[in-house]
Order: structure tokens, then C-alpha cells, then sequence
């Protein structure tokens, strides 16, 4: 029996829609969770509260196995306003598609996720098993959130992890890692007709970059997982002055880690191109910004399988598996347009870096999300009908998960 009728259910999302919570002000979306599952007898706890921003943990059931959910309560800035067609922050239902932000990035994942947690406790469900939602800060910027969550001990017992991230009637089992790094250099300015008498800050870091572009880009071991580790420069500058020599240049660049290829090793080659272009008289520094790894699955585990079977009845496509989504774009976006249901490693990252840390990489680990391409984009947009048949949908799919996993095989 449901709780809430199709009509309710939107007006979660709106509300969800409507709390600017733009890499801030969590807080504000957990305490409306909260008092949401308090009227329907479900206890939430706000954690990391630390002044606008905070981590939700809820459950229902009791016991072993535990099913996480998990969706963030952040969304990213809706950039210009005058791009949008409605206001960003009010739900707005045109021919069976809602827009707003972050109605596809993942407020309408996190409203399913909610959702089940409330009619599957109604019903008296799960008999056996706990579910816990992880709604987590910060996601978009740092995922922080998730790294206290994984800190606080709530992944320690959990045997199973469902991501409600975008990805419409696809599944990820498995993401690439991903880093972001820093370079500064300095010098000494000077006339630019008399460069002997400064050093120029720039020259050392484009050679620098050049170099480790060429080395990552064309590195030869196999990539057999995930595809080729991916590495970019992403952001440059320097100098003040056209006819000056620069006393200063810096430079970000993002790298896409594979497990053949990891974050340590990065971090070491590019440490020896500093030391390298500092021995010959360069002064690089080199500082992390972000450091998240490659999170390895099974893409055949019993979340995939489960979700496969039940995403039959919304989408009529095939199933196929793709270890690089966007190797061939065209096909990538064909198999998009045909419905087929594509099982693939997920080209960003999301909270499973820091979640699913440690654990076992028997784990059962599923990114699959109402949603589509137009995250993050403007007038953002989600099927009517895709958030309903996943509210439908997880509510299967997390019953049916604590009936068949088998808890010895979750075990580290
Ligand atoms: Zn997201």
C-alpha cells in the first residue's frame, strides 16, 4: 500500500527543488528529511553539523544484511539565470519533463531514495535487514560529506551500496579515480629585451606540463579495467605583462585514475618532473587539491543483476556493457536514444570513492539514478514518469537485495 499518491510524491521534489542548496546550506535539506521521516515515525539523526552544512544517517529494519543508500543534498550553481527558461529553484512540469536544479543531480534520486525508505517502513518492511540512507554535503565540491560519513563508521557493517546518482536506465558498477593537482612556479621578472637579468616563471611549467602530458597520454601498460588513465591540463596562467618576464605562472591539472595505474604513482611521476625542473634552476611547487581513487567492481554483482532485471519493464532496449561510455560517442548516444540498458564504468566520480573505502571489493556497488545528460547544464531536466518508476523501482530492488545477498560473501 502507498503511502504517498503520484501528487505528493512530486511535492517532495519540489520542496527538495526549492532549498537553494548550492554547495551549501545542506543543512536545511536534512532537517526537512528529518522532520519528513519523523511524521511517518522513522528516526533521522543530522550529523557534522557545521553551520548551514550537515550529514543525514536514517533507517528502517533491523539487523544484518544493511543496504546503503546514499544520494547528496547539494547541488551545483545554476550559472546564468537568463539561460533558463523557469527559475532554477521552482519545480516546473512542462509536457511530462520537470525542470530545475538539480532535479536530475540528484535531488529527484534522493526524493526515491526517501520515499522507499517511508513506504517500505509503513508496510512493515524490511523484515529482516536494515536500510540506512547516507545523505551526504558537499558532494558536488570536495565530497567531503561522504568522507565523514565513511570516518564515522557508517559503511563499516553495510554489505551492499546503491548510488542514486543520474544515470536514467543505466548502471555503474564501477568509476575511475580522480585528482586534482597544483603547480605554481616563480621567478624573476624583468625588461623583456633583457631576460638574462630575471627567470621566466612559465617556461619551466609548460615544459613541465608537456612533458607529463606526453608521459601519462602514451603510457604503454595495459588498461584492461576502466580504460586508459586520463590526463589533463585544465587550467593555466601567468605573467602580467607582454613585454615582462614572468615571476609567476601556475597551472591545475585534473588525472583520471585506472587500477592499473594509481593515484601513488601519479603523485611519484610528477613529483620527479618538480625535482627534475627545479634541479635545473626552476622553483615548482606542487600541492593536492583533491585525491580520490579508482573504485573497482564486480559488473556482474548481485545489485547489477537485480536492477538489470527490474529495469526491464521501463526501458525496452538491450543490455551491453561498456568499459569506456564515450569510446565511440555516436554509438554511446544511439544506444542512449534506443533505451538499451548500458552497464558501464562511470566516467566521474561520486561519493563511492570515500564510501567504499576499505571495503571489500566483494561489496555489491550499483550507480544508478533517475536522471540524465543535462546535469549540471541549464534547464536541467528529468522525465515525470523516470522519478516514479524509480521510486517503484528501488523499492524492489532493496528487498529483494537483503533477501539474496549472502552475508558471508560481503565479509573483507
Ligand atoms: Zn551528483
Amino acid at each position: 500500500m502507498a503511502v504517498f499518491n503520484d501528487e505528493q510524491k512530486l511535492d517532495i521534489l519540489k520542496d527538495l527543488i526549492s532549498i537553494k542548496s548550492v554547495n551549501d546550506n545542506e543543512k536545511e535539506v536534512a532537517t526537512y528529511i528529518q522532520d519528513l521521516f519523523a511524521k511517518h515515525d522513522i528516526k533521522a539523526e543530522l550529523t557534522n553539523i557545521n553551520g548551514n552544512r550537515a550529514n543525514l544517517v536514517a533507517e528502517i529494519g533491523h539487523g544484518k544484511p544493511v543496504l546503503g543508500l546514499t544520494g547528496h543534498m547539494d547541488v551545483v550553481d545554476p550559472g546564468n539565470l537568463d539561460d533558463w527558461n523557469s527559475d532554477p529553484f521552482k519545480l516546473t512540469e512542462k509536457d511530462g519533463k520537470l525542470y530545475g536544479r538539480g532535479v536530475s543531480d540528484m535531488k529527484s534520486g534522493l526524493a526515491a531514495m526517501v520515499i522507499t525508505m517511508i513506504e517500505l517502513h509503513q508496510q512493515g518492511l524490511p523484515k529482516q535487514g536494515t536500510i540506512r540512507l547516507m545523505a551526504t554535503l558537499g558532494e558536488e565540491v570536495g565530497e567531503e560529506g561522504s568522507a565523514f560519513m565513511q570516518k564515522d563508521g557508517y559503511m563499516n557493517d553495510v554489505d551492499g551500496l546503491i548510488i542514486g546518482e543520474p544515470t536514467g536506465f543505466n548502471e555503474s558498477y564501477a568509476q575511475k579515480g580522480s585528482m586534482d593537482i597544483k603547480f605554481t612556479s616563480k621567478g624573476k621578472t624583468s625588461h623583456s629585451s633583457m631576460p638574462e637579468l630575471g627567470f621566466n616563471a612559465i617556461d619551466p611549467l609548460m615544459n613541465l606540463l608537456n612533458e607529463a602530458t606526453d608521459k601519462f597520454r602514451n603510457d604503454p601498460r595495459p588498461h584492461d579495467s576502466m580504460g586508459p588513465l586520463v590526463f589533463n591540463t585544465t587550467t593555466i596562467k601567468g605573467g602580467t605583462q607582454v613585454n615582462s618576464i614572468p615571476d609567476s605562472a601556475e597551472a591545475e591539472v585534473n588525472v583520471r585514475m585506472i587500477p592499473e595505474y594509481q593515484n601513488d604513482e601519479v603523485v611519484k611521476v610528477l613529483n620527479e618532473l618538480v625535482d627534475k625542473y627545479n634541479q635545473q634552476g626552476a622553483h615548482i611547487a606542487m600541492e593536492m587539491v583533491m585525491n580520490e581513487g579508482p573504485v573497482d567492481g564486480d559488473k556482474d554483482n548481485l545489485l547489477i543483476q537485480l536492477t538489470t532485471e527490474l529495469l526491464h519493464k521501463y526501458t525496452k532496449g538491450e543490455v551491453v556493457y561498456l568499459k569506456e561510455l564515450f569510446a565511440d560517442i555516436n554509438s554511446t548516444m544511439q544506444k542512449y536514444q534506443n533505451g538499451d540498458i548500458m552497464i558501464v564504468v562511470s566516467p566521474g566520480i561520486t561519493d563511492a570513492s570515500n564510501l567504499i573505502k576499505g571495503k571489500s571489493a566483494k561489496v555489491p556497488f550499483i550507480v544508478a539514478g533517475p536522471g540524465n545528460l543535462t546535469s549540471h547544464q541549464v534547464n536541467e531536466e528529468l522525465s515525470k514518469q523516470m522519478y516514479y518508476d524509480y521510486i517503484e523501482m528501488y523499492q524492489k530492488l532493496t528487498i529483494q537485495f537483503l533477501e539474496k545477498v549472502d552475508v558471508d560473501d560481503t565479509i573483507a
